[in-house]
């Protein structure tokens, strides 16, 4: 099931900076530069299948 009012979630490479959003954005609004975003997006129940994944925010 897929709720489209449910935007994922993404995590700058760089700064770690999150934000929610249909589509990552080219710049990061946080260190202002090209970064990669990764899609930290829980799916799960444990977080409430919405939301940054605390285990992928947690990264190391
Ligand atoms: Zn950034």
């Amino acid at each position: 099931m897929t709720d489209q009012n449910q935007a994922p979630w993404w995590k700058c490479n760089e700064c770690g900076h999150t934000l929610q959003a249909n589509e990552p954005p080219e710049q990061c609004p946080s260190c202002n530069k090209k970064c990669e975003f990764v899609n930290v997006t829980c799916y799960t129940p444990e977080c409430g299948m919405g939301g940054p994944d605390p285990k992928l925010m947690g990264g190391k």
